[in-house]
């Protein structure tokens, strides 16, 4: 679970929790997230908490968190297994723990 974050990780500005509404154009999901309060990053909240979903990220972040379930998803979609499954093998594959084993 990723602690609260307090300042960017990319200009070190402060962080915020705020509405999601600057970035979709209106609430979104939850409605929620922390934002950078200079650049462009943020990350969404859990439905209910203000427990950050992953690190905060940037443009490039997230449209590289976008790829990976592109290209992860289909794996464990079409071949019918669990998820968690899926996760558990990429995480011996990375030689990570399956804690750290997500896109977030
Ligand atoms: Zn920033």
């Amino acid at each position: 679970m990723y602690p609260i974050p307090q300042y960017c990780l990319y200009c070190s500005s402060k962080v915020i929790y705020t509405s999601n509404a600057a970035m979709y154009g209106k609430e979104y999901g939850n409605g929620k997230c922390y934002k950078c309060t200079s650049c462009d990053a943020y990350v969404g909240v859990h439905d209910g908490s203000k427990i950050p979903l992953g690190r905060l990220a940037n443009r490039q972040l997230r449209q590289l968190k976008k790829q990976c379930h592109h290209l992860f998803d289909p794996i464990w979609k079409k071949k019918k297994r669990l998820r968690s499954y899926a996760y558990e093998k990429l995480s011996e594959l990375l030689n990570i723990s399956i804690k750290e084993c997500y896109f977030g």
